[in-house]
């Protein structure tokens, strides 16, 4: 193949077959490699984060995952576990039952 120009042939099934299959190796091999490439510039980033006061961590009361959550302004936090979906932070009773604990939150925000 990388010896210069040679005429077209048309391919057989078993060729197309075999070149497909090799072509979908090729594409899962590179979607693993994008894959880890993200997460690992995923937990560079996070760290940095961290490290900078950007970023907590928050443990999930529900299933133990650790939650990496960004303190950015402007950028919106999920209230949700990444793992199970559930609320990271329960908002404790007083926030449904006491006014003044409602408009608190609210200023500080
Ligand atoms: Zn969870």
């Amino acid at each position: 193949m990388a010896n210069g120009i040679r005429p077209i042939k048309k391919m057989s099934a078993h060729q197309l077959t075999e070149g497909f299959l090799a072509m979908n190796q090729r594409l899962d091999m590179l979607t693993h490699a994008v894959a880890s490439d993200v997460q690992r510039l995923n937990i560079i980033v996070f760290q940095f984060l961290k490290t900078m006061g950007f970023a907590e961590e928050v443990v999930c009361q529900h299933c133990k995952v650790i939650n990496m959550r960004p303190n950015v302004d402007g950028i919106e936090i999920d209230d949700r576990c990444a793992d199970c979906g559930k609320t990271l932070e329960p908002l404790p009773d007083e926030a449904f039952s006491n006014a003044e604990v409602m408009d608190e939150k609210v200023e500080q925000e």
